[in-house]
């Protein structure tokens, strides 16, 4: 039994990615692979400029607020976070700090864990603006302001989360909430999400829902991927829990690491115990604006159906396995797979097991996305009905499968382009036994004696006369009428 346990809260920063525009200027939002090429003045703090908010990054963060179930704001107001720094030229961010109110406040949301369902408070969920991004050599540095002003949602959890897998459940859940619910792509790959972690411990037996119970926390800043923090936590548990055998965890001060994926560890960067104090002040160029009931209602009824909810509709009304439902949400682009597969009216249960087993795992060995393989949903579906009209068997279905996807051909196409059609046809396959058994009188002498297993050898001829396509059920029962009549 561990003589501690963890207390981890996170911070989860999150572009929104799909607006047209920067949250408060008419920069693109998109990603640009070419440095500075989305940039306006205002992205550059040049004097003279002015914010102008982007409403629907507005929307998009109060859709976020409503889905995690906290309270919404009755006035909007943005605030100006100062400092110094490269990746913002205009020396402050703006921001919502908790007080006024942010996006949303006090929410809750549950979410799986290997099985297992556990919940997380939300602290707060903020909309700000991205800054730069800088890139560090040897000699020199460089700054992309592509990123700033990108619109950015920051949620904050409170300490909630007893272990790496919690936490990594947790973003996971969030990351399809986000993709599902059209707010972002949620890409780490692209750098749209990235995290602070905040850890500590605390001994087994204490009241883990009594903050003063709480151990001294430590801050790990800027993890970028779910690897990256489910790594940076461990280790922090490990580190923490030296300190403590040592006796030393009790004068350990307030402080920020970051986590270096290279050596695995975290490193000190600062003391937390005199904080920047970043002289937070109501941005004046921005008015407040009310937020009406009816907005938010709205906003409400315009959230497209998300993942908890599809998750329950291919249990109940396709009955598929838990297991296998889950599998099919995770990505959103898999999900959307299946249900236009559905929308031509596939057997939900075929096309959940092809999905799951065959289109996952040549994708995933692939390294592509379920986008970019030939195989669409309507060729699955020719695929699934070729075998239920056993014009093909489903080992020529595997066959035309990896086939179709590597030659780039249309399923139907190969099966005619290989003379692959099953014999399924009953005059002509009885044609075929009725020669077989002519001559072969001793072994259905031998079969009307109780030798069953002489069937087998009967499949094995007709298989042989018809090079494998003639349909083995078929064949087995028309064997057993012709060799009755005889
Ligand atoms: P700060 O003012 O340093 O940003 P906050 O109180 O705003 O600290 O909390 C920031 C994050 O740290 C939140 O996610 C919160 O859950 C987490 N946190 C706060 N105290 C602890 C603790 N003792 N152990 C672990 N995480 C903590
Ligand atoms: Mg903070």
């Amino acid at each position: 039994m561990a003589k501690y346990k963890a207390c981890i809260g996170l911070e989860m920063h999150c572009e929104i990615s799909e607006t047209n525009t920067k949250v408060f200027s008419s920069a693109e939002n998109a990603y640009k692979e070419m440095p500075n090429t989305n940039v306006r003045p205002l992205d550059m703090g040049f004097p003279g400029t002015l914010p102008v908010v982007n409403k629907e990054a507005v929307r998009k963060a109060l859709m976020a607020s409503i889905i995690l179930n906290c309270k919404q704001p009755e006035f909007m107001y943005f605030e100006r976070k100062n400092y110094y720094y490269p990746d913002m030229p205009k020396n402050y961010q703006i921001t919502q700090e908790t007080k006024p109110i942010p996006v949303g406040i006090y929410g809750v949301l549950k979410f799986d864990c290997k099985g297992e369902e556990k919940s997380v408070r939300i602290d707060n969920l903020h909309l700000e603006e991205d800054a730069a991004s800088l890139d560090h050599y040897s000699t020199y540095s460089t700054v992309d302001y592509n990123r700033a002003g990108v619109p950015l949602l920051e949620l904050v959890t409170a300490p909630d989360f007893r272990s790496a897998e919690e936490a990594v459940s947790f973003l996971e859940t969030m990351r399809s909430i986000y993709q599902y619910s059209g707010i972002s792509e949620a890409d780490s790959k692209k750098g749209q999400i990235r995290c602070d972690v905040n850890v500590s411990i605390m001994d087994e037996d204490l009241d883990d829902s009594d903050y003063s119970n709480f151990g001294t926390k430590v801050e790990i800043k800027n993890v970028n991927s779910f690897g990256g923090v489910r790594d940076a936590i461990n280790y922090e548990i490990k580190r923490q829990t030296e300190l403590k055998e040592d006796g030393k965890y009790d004068e350990m001060e307030q402080q920020t690491r970051r986590w270096d994926e290279e050596s695995g560890t975290t490193i000190y960067m600062r003391s937390k115990v005199d904080a920047i104090d970043y002289k937070y002040f109501v941005e004046p160029n921005i008015p407040k604006y009310k937020i009406s009931k009816e907005w938010i209602e709205q906003i409400r009824k315009d959230i497209p159906e998300l993942p908890s909810e599809r998750l329950e509709r291919y249990m109940n009304e396709y009955n598929l396995s838990p297991y296998d439902a889950k599998n099919l949400i995770k990505e959103k682009a898999v999900s959307d797979y299946f249900d236009e597969c559905i929308a031509l009216g596939t057997d939900p249960k075929s096309a959940s097991n092809w999905i799951t087993t065959r289109i996952l795992g040549y994708i995933n060995k692939e390294n592509v996305t379920i986008d970019e393989i030939y195989i669409r949903p309507n060729m699955l579906k020719d695929i699934i009905d070729m075998i239920n009209s056993t014009q093909i068997s489903s080992k020529q279905a595997k066959d035309i499968f990896y086939k179709a996807l590597e030659d780039k051909k249309d399923p139907k196409t190969l099966v005619k382009e290989l003379g692959m059609e099953q014999i399924a046809d009953d005059t002509e396959l009885r044609n075929i036994i009725t020669s077989i058994l002519d001559e072969n009188e001793e072994n259905i002498m031998k079969y009307k004696e109780g030798r069953t297993n002489v069937l087998d050898y009967f499949v094995g001829q007709v298989m042989r006369a018809t090079r494998g396509k003639a349909n083995p059920s078929m064949a087995s029962s028309i064997l057993k009428e012709e060799i009755e009549k005889r």
